[in-house]
């Protein structure tokens, strides 16, 4: 094979031979190949040789001259505050992943024509970081992070990684940075790992070069005030998410549309919007959270259910976490105290007409949303087709499942209750 000609065709595709195709589609399925499994086929002799994976070992740390103090963490606003480190790994389909480096936070440089500004090649994830009363700082679950992160770049073309060494690259930053992780209950440091395509191309393929980067926030508890229940908007007019589509991956896409229906919804009084999908009104997500009800049954018991991972759904780390909880009790395996033993978990699809059909009879118990910015987040109204539906909430704001699953959760979390949820980050 003319090594000459496939630069050729690398080069200028649009200038192709009949030849110079073949060779372009040979091309192409190898670099398919490379993006698959990290793994390439020598074009001359057809022999496999691996492109370079996220090597923690090869980390290099520039640490920044121009150390910031972290503010009183009084005056902190989700969001808006980052740490004085960033990690940054770039990779490009020739060379794989280049070495990781641990960097002042501060602007990226990149040229307009990249992929990522007009095709939304972005995939992110959140998680937090705790430090607890003896300074240990702990992340919950965060393999379940890496193994969503890894599907969503899979999604979109991106490339894959070795999920256990970005993890462990992550704990680094978070170490370097830990005295910026407010030690008062319910604060956190808000980790927001982000994936990127950065071809400097115009148009839409696999990227061949992109770029990873984790920033850090340090975050408040979502509720200072104790819990407040929140209005949802039944949202018919608009959709989050449909069958087949990418509602079940944490791409970048399935935000900016979502901003313009928020709106709609504040404007008509509702904090966020209950996506309900298809002629059903199936119940799916509320605003960028799972969602769970309760219902009481004829025979007296409690019915935990939230929709399956159908594709819709976002299998949030939440989610999982309150299943795995309530099923523990509902068995028997792991009893939570205050919590009834007629309890069963469901994951089913949910319409409004049942759960419409159970306030009217005095069976809706509870509704909530669940995610790792809010934990849980009680509902006690919910407009839907001109209508409003008040849903029933304790005087601390929240009902009988959510508040026993809550106090349960956020002792994992903390490491105030012993779990193997709980990954050690730094003893102090
Ligand atoms: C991130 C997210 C969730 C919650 O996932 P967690 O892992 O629990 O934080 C739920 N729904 C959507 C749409 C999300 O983006």
């Amino acid at each position: 094979m003319a090594l000459a000609a496939l630069r050729a065709a690398r080069r200028a595709p649009w200038l192709s031979s009949t030849s110079s195709r073949a060779l372009q589609r040979k091309l192409f399925s190898v670099s398919a190949l490379r993006r698959n499994a990290a793994v390439t086929r020598d074009l001359m002799t057809g022999e496999f040789t691996s492109l370079p994976d996220i090597e923690q070992n090869r980390l290099q740390v520039v640490k920044s001259t121009n150390l910031r103090p972290p503010p009183p963490s009084s005056s902190l606003v989700f969001g808006q505050v980052f740490t004085d480190h960033m990690l940054m790994i770039p990779w490009s389909a020739t060379n794989g992943w280049d070495i990781p480096k641990i960097q002042p936070y501060g602007p990226l440089s990149l040229e307009p024509c990249c992929t990522v500004f007009h095709y939304a090649q972005t995939v992110f994830e959140g998680m937090k970081a705790y430090r607890d009363g003896n300074g240990k700082v702990s992340l919950f679950r965060p393999d379940m992070n890496m193994k969503r992160m890894v599907n969503s770049a899979k999604r979109i073309a991106l490339p894959t990684f070795d999920g256990d060494a970005l993890l462990e690259l992550i704990k680094e930053l978070i170490r370097i940075d830990k005295h910026w992780i407010p030690q008062e209950s319910g604060y956190s440091l808000y980790v927001r790992p982000t994936l990127i395509g950065t071809h400097k191309a115009i148009g839409v393929g696999p990227p061949n070069e992109a770029l990873l980067f984790v920033i850090c926030s340090p975050v408040g508890p979502y509720y200072p005030q104790g819990f407040k229940p929140v209005a949802l908007y039944g949202t018919t007019e608009f959709s989050r998410a449909a069958p087949g589509g990418t509602g079940g991956f944490k791409l970048g896409v399935n935000y900016a549309p979502g901003v313009v229906p928020q709106k709609a919804a504040a404007e008509k009084g509702y904090a966020q919007n209950l996506w309900l999908h298809g002629p059903e009104h199936y119940l799916t997500e509320v605003g960028t959270m799972n969602m769970f009800v309760v219902f009481k049954k004829d025979n007296g018991a409690l019915e935990l259910v939230t929709p399956p991972l159908d594709g819709m759904i976002l299998p949030g780390v939440t989610r999982d976490s309150v299943l795995s909880l309530a099923r523990k009790h509902a068995s028997g395996k792991n009893k939570l105290d205050g919590l009834t033993s007629d309890f069963i978990v469901s994951e089913r699809p949910v319409t409004m007409s049942e759960v419409k059909a159970a306030a009217e009879a005095n069976k809706l118990v509870e509704l909530f949303g669940a995610g790792t910015a809010v934990v849980i987040s009680p509902v006690d109204r919910i407009g839907y087709l001109d209508e409003d539906m008040l849903i029933p909430t304790g005087s601390d704001g929240m009902g009988p499942v959510s508040r026993v699953i809550y106090n349960e959760l956020v002792g994992r979390q903390l490491g105030t209750i012993p779990s193997e949820w709980s990954v050690t980050v730094s003893e102090s």
